[in-house]
């Protein structure tokens, strides 16, 4: 399973704040955000930016907007206008660093031409990904990535089944 190549920002957010309206829960200087609550500091302008911009904690700068820093990933897919949000995550399981594609839907179930384009992404160049439908989370990847996935949801994997 090859690790997703992050590179470089090379998009601009212009109208976009869809990582700021609560999809994706985070705790931003003592407020948080979640799921129906937008971030503390988010403009009130519809398309606004962050108001404390300079001053924004290390979960925003270093937050990873696969569209912003994939210029691969169609204009189309940008998440104001796919209504879903496609980040760059990195997790540790059994010692071995994953970096994985997660998919948030946005203020509507995600749609079947979105949901489509990653996955047919995430299997053509063997990207471990966590994606969500209609409010629940599912998985795709290598074996380890898939046994972590359902630890995590504590459920148990199924033995082969052994020859008599
Ligand atoms: S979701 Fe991506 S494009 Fe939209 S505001 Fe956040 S970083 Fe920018
Ligand atoms: S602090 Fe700024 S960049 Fe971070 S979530 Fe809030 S509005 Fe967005």
């Amino acid at each position: 399973m090859t690790s997703v190549p992050f590179t470089q920002p090379a998009r601009e957010c212009g109208d976009c704040n869809m990582c700021c309206q609560g999809f994706l829960p985070a705790n931003i200087h003592g407020y948080h955000m979640m799921q129906g609550l937008p971030c503390h500091f988010v403009s009130d302008n519809p398309c606004g930016g962050c108001t404390i911009y300079e001053d924004r904690p290390e979960v925003c700068s270093g937050y990873q907007c696969l569209w912003k820093i994939s210029p691969s990933i169609p204009e189309w897919m940008k998440p104001n206008k796919a209504d879903c949000i496609i980040s760059g995550r990195e997790a540790t399981y059994e010692g071995i660093e994953y970096k994985f594609i997660q998919v948030k839907e946005g203020h509507k179930p995600i749609r079947g031409e979105v949901l489509n384009y990653i996955l047919r992404m995430c299997i053509y160049n063997n990207f471990n990904v966590q994606y969500e439908v209609l409010g629940n989370w599912y998985w795709h990847g290598d074996e380890h990535w898939m046994k972590h996935s359902m630890e995590s949801m504590n459920v148990t994997p199924e033995e082969p089944a052994q020859d008599a």
